[in-house]
């Protein structure tokens, strides 16, 4: 009877990995097997579910292990969540899912099957919005909680900023996942559950029902090398032990930096730079040349006293400028909350419209991990950011950032047109937010079968044709949703 079972293997617990093995599980026809280097999320550190604490693991202070990156250009450091649940487990709990015009964009692109009408089906039928469901664009009955940020959990700094931005003429949103409300200033939705710990896709996923599963394993500590290719057709995976495991089907979700590397190491990407590496090239592919990702400024700010709130790092907040929804403001504090002296925090603004493409390329040596170049900013980031800066500067100058007491950690002119410009040279960071490393058009079809190969998928933030205007994770659960879906429905066809 078993032998029967199609053998699909899912190379990364993650964000999108632990999604899509809880999915495929409940076709009783499929034995899916769900393979991941970190540990399992039973031994998460307390630290990890605590949002509060979030910043510590971004920090590297906290024992969550951490992808390394070995190497990055432009000094702007980019990391992976290397445990069950991957990168939701250490990410800013934000739970955005981009505009309408983003994935009518990919479907205008000829990405049949991921447009708006399309895919907010998907994070309707994902979530369980405490706030606004049931309604027409929010649900009640999926696996992720989802909630705002209450005040009395907000740090001093982010209601600071929220109620300094609205003195100083900011409009009001309250669902920034509701388009027809943008542009405004809203609190960002979190995925987490009523003690306010966080959710990742694991813990709302992988159940312990779903575990119980007799068609599903999951092996943690568990390293994918390499893919096993017969000719064009993908057999199965070969683990850092040696071991092979065979299979019908591959699916990689090691996230847009490690799914690059897996597939270049494989003999899958550009024939020039496998040559180079001496890699007998399988495919030929643009894999790893198209990274996009949301970076800009992070202001570093300081004041006395507590940092306040019960929660933590992700009571972010979103502005559309006046050109439309295009400015992503986040206030979170970096420092640990227990840490002597005064509380730092930053406010990062980010260009939520980015068309700059960074690239993820084998190391020297392939086995050292990915090497990284940032995308760069487009060519009217200046302006665009110039128009965030202007506000901040009047936000300096309310009332509510007054009673904080803060102050800038590196004084700057925010007014003066050359301020994003340096800014930019002084603060550019990583939203974390990486995307496209194998996006559908180039590298995979509409159901993100890596072009010209059988038997290998890609479901992860790799997929993506160009980066949401928005937070990425959501997006992630989205797609793991809809190609778990899709492989049902072929099983069943
Ligand atoms: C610091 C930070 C803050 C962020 N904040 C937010 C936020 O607030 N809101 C938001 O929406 N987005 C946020 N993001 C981005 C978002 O979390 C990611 O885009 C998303 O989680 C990526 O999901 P994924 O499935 O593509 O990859 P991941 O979740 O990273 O999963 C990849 C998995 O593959 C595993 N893996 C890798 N290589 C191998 C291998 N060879 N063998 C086996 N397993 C392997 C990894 O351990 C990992 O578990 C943040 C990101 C960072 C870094």
């Amino acid at each position: 009877m078993t032998s029967t079972l199609k053998h699909i293997i899912v190379v990364g617990g993650g964000t999108s990995g632990s999604v899509l093995a809880a999915r495929l599980s409940e076709d009783a026809h499929l034995k899916i097997t769900l393979l991941e280097i970190g540990a399992d999320d039973d031994s998460y550190d307390a630290g990890v579910l605590d949002p509060a604490r979030a910043p510590e693991a971004w920090l590297g202070m906290q024992p969550v292990a951490i992808s390394p990156m070995a190497y990055e250009s432009g000094a702007i450091p980019m990391i992976q969540g290397r445990l069950l649940g991957g990168t939701s487990a250490v990410n800013g709990l934000a739970t955005l899912r981009g505009l309408p015009e983003d994935y009518d964009g990919w479907a205008a692109a000829g990405h049949s099957g991921w447009g708006w009408d399309e895919v907010v089906e998907t994070f309707i039928a994902a979530e369980t919005d405490r706030d606004f469901g049931p309604s027409p664009i929010h649900g009640v009955h999926g696996p992720l909680p989802v909630r705002r940020w209450r005040r009395d959990e907000m740090g001093r700094a982010q209601l600071a900023f929220y109620d300094g931005m609205m003195e100083v003429g900011a409009r009001k949103v309250d669902d920034i996942n509701d388009r027809s409300q943008l542009p405004g200033l809203g609190i960002f939705p979190v995925t987490m559950d009523a003690n306010v710990k966080r959710v990742t896709t694991s813990r709302a996923y992988l159940t312990p029902e779903v575990r119980a599963r007799g068609n599903l394993t999951i092996q943690t500590q568990t390293e994918v090398t390499s893919l096993i290719v017969d000719g064009r057709r993908v057999k199965g995976v070969v683990l850092s032990t040696g071991e092979a495991i065979e299979a019908d089907e591959v699916v990689v979700t090691a996230g847009a930096l490690w799914t690059p590397n897996l597939l270049m190491r494989s003999g899958i990407g550009p024939a020039r730079h496998l040559a180079d590496h001496d890699i007998k090239v399988i495919a030929d592919l643009p894999v790893g040349e198209t990274m996009s990702d949301h970076i800009g400024p992070g202001l570093r700010y300081r004041h006395d006293g507590p940092r306040g709130g019960t929660a933590g790092p992700a009571q972010s907040l979103l502005i559309g400028a006046s050109n439309g929804v295009d400015i992503d403001y986040h206030a979170f504090p970096i420092a640990p909350p227990l840490s002597d002296g005064p509380t730092e925090f930053v406010l990062a603004v980010f260009l939520l419209r980015s068309s700059g493409m960074g690239s993820v390329k084998l190391a020297e040596n392939p086995n050292d991990g990915p090497v990284v170049t940032a995308p760069p900013l487009p060519d009217d980031a200046n302006e665009r950011l110039h128009h965030a800066f202007k506000r901040i500067a009047a936000w300096e100058t309310s009332a509510a950032a007054k009673a904080l007491g803060c102050r800038p950690v590196a004084p700057l002119d925010l007014n003066a047109p050359d301020a994003p410009a340096i800014a930019r040279e002084r603060f550019t960071i990583s939203y974390g937010h990486m995307t496209s490393t194998c996006p559908m058009g180039a590298v995979l079809d509409a159901d993100c079968r890596v072009v010209g190969m059988e038997g290998l998928r890609v479901a992860d933030a790799s997929m993506m044709p160009t980066i949401p205007s928005g937070n990425t994770y959501l997006g992630c659960v989205m797609v793991a949703e809809r190609i778990a879906r899709k492989m049902m429905a072929e099983q069943k066809a």
